[in-house]
């Protein structure tokens, strides 16, 4: 045997021997194969590799579930012994193994607990381990289940099949849901608010903007899942569409610019949600504290003209600046352009040349929009119902918004005078959400969303706190 004190006894060395062995030897042949690759041996390897490593996992697995207190994880009182050496099943990178721990009775909860699963990162009935749960998060996040499985198949052994990647995803989006849930209750009270703004961390910086930029985009769900066939023959849609509202938020400082002058931000945070405005509501509410709300000098709300945006910042964000995306009310120019001069045409280029200067240069250069549309009513003769009635309505989109449209004293500031950046975000989703082919339960896309949310919120090790312990050894290296 190895000493003990060294190695805690999790492999012997006779084993640890006749595992070298057998690796050399299979080197050995496999080194007479013809057109063999480095590829090859290192799949080679990989797979020995596994299989030494899987008793010693589960050896030094077996410890720390055994040195674990018997006591309740909620109220820590001791349990009452039910079941010694209860056995269970986990999947962990190198494969499979069994695992037994005490299971005991809180009298106080009410409840059996087995603690070692709590201490080891298990979640009930399902076998995952915590770096299997990991990759199985970081898979679906990023791309489609089925792709997702082969590719763990491929890159580290894991047999996931489509359908277990789903069921693990969901299992972890539901903890990424409670963990912002959490968060979102915190919010509602004095106590909480303080908590979050604390863990902000801008207490001490030099004044500060806050930007927080919001869209909505749609999402395809099915209902009636497996009745497809049957509903379509009747000529019933099974399909539709449902809001995600998104939001990003970082701080004026934050943004800056890349040699080649690309817009970057260092930190941001995100919220994507396909629940209702309220929840959105308290959700972006939420995320603003945690970046810093309470702290900022000036907060800045970019969107388009979606009215909720700014009913939303009214009673959310009471005070703070709010300002339309530029682009979009050029847009509105454009097309009262067209609709009054048509398409192109030279008299349409000549009529917005100097509107799009006024919102660009002048300082009230909306209200001299604005003015200007007023006087056509009068100026232009002989309007159809169709030009009259866009008119009115882009007096009304300028009228609206026209507090909104402060760009030259934004882009002194060196404000954004725009929503690109949550456009971006929201185009960022929709890669995934919105996969060609691919249908939403509303349960799925909302636990996968707030899976995706935490991981760009760099909240990741909230989930699996040894992803942080890797990097920190990481860098003690
Ligand atoms: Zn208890």
């Amino acid at each position: 045997m190895i000493s003990d004190n060294v190695n805690g006894n999790l492999i012997s060395t006779a084993r640890f021997e006749a595992w070298a062995e057998g690796t050399l030897a299979q080197l050995a042949t496999a080194l007479q194969t013809p057109d063999l690759t480095l590829g090859h041996l290192e799949e080679l390897l990989q797979a020995q590799a596994a299989r030494l490593m899987l008793p010693i996992l589960r050896a030094a697995a077996q410890k720390l579930a055994d040195r674990q207190p018997f006591c309740c994880p909620h109220c820590q009182t001791p349990l009452r012994l039910h079941e010694a050496g209860r056995g269970r099943h986990l999947d962990v990178v190198f494969g499979s193994m069994p695992l037994t721990r005490d299971y005991g009775w809180c009298p106080k909860c009410r409840t059996y607990h087995a603690p070692a699963d709590q201490a080891l990162g298990l979640q009930a009935k399902a076998p995952a381990s915590p770096k299997v749960q990991e990759i199985a998060a970081l898979l679906s996040v990023r791309g489609p289940y089925h792709a997702g499985a082969e590719d763990a198949r491929r890159l580290s052994g894991l047999e996931f099949s489509a359908a277990s990647l789903h069921r693990e995803a969901q299992r972890q989006g539901q903890r990424a849901l409670q963990l912002r849930q959490q968060d979102v209750e915190r919010s509602k009270t004095m106590a909480g608010v303080a908590e979050l703004s604390a863990r902000s961390g801008t207490q001490h910086l030099a004044p500060f903007t806050l930007i927080i930029q919001m869209d909505a985009w749609n999402i395809r769900e099915r209902d009636h899942w497996g009745e497809t066939q049957a509903l379509r023959k009747q000529q019933l849609d099974t399909q539709r569409w449902h809001w995600v509202f998104t939001g990003t938020l970082f701080r004026l400082d934050q943004r800056g610019e890349t040699a080649g002058q690309r817009r970057v931000i260092t930190q941001r945070g995100y919220v994507a949600t396909r629940q209702s405005l309220e929840s959105f509501t308290h959700q972006i509410y939420t995320e603003a504290l945690l970046r810093g709300l309470l702290q900022a000098q000036t907060v800045l709300i970019l969107g388009d003209g979606a009215i909720w945006i700014w009913n939303l910042a009214d009673s959310r964000f009471r005070g703070a600046k709010q300002r339309v995306d530029l682009f979009h009310v050029k847009e509105h120019l454009h097309e009262l352009a067209r609709t009054l001069y048509g398409a192109n045409t030279p008299e349409a280029q000549a009529w917005l040349k100097p509107l799009l200067h006024y919102l660009d240069q002048r300082k009230d250069g909306a209200l001299d929009v604005l003015e200007h549309l007023q006087g056509l009513k009068t100026t232009l003769q002989q309007m159809t119902d169709t030009q009259k009635a866009d008119l009115e309505r882009q007096v009304g989109y300028f009228t609206t918004h026209r507090q909104r449209m402060d760009y030259k004293a934004g882009r002194k500031l060196g404000e954004p005078v725009g929503s690109g950046v949550v456009e971006s975000t929201a185009r960022q989703y929709q890669s995934r959400f919105k996969c060609t082919g691919q249908f939403w339960t509303p349960e799925g896309d909302e636990t996968l969303l707030a899976l995706a949310t935490l991981k760009r919120n760099e909240r990741w090790h909230l989930l699996y706190p040894h992803s942080l312990r890797a990097s920190a050894v990481e860098n003690a290296n």
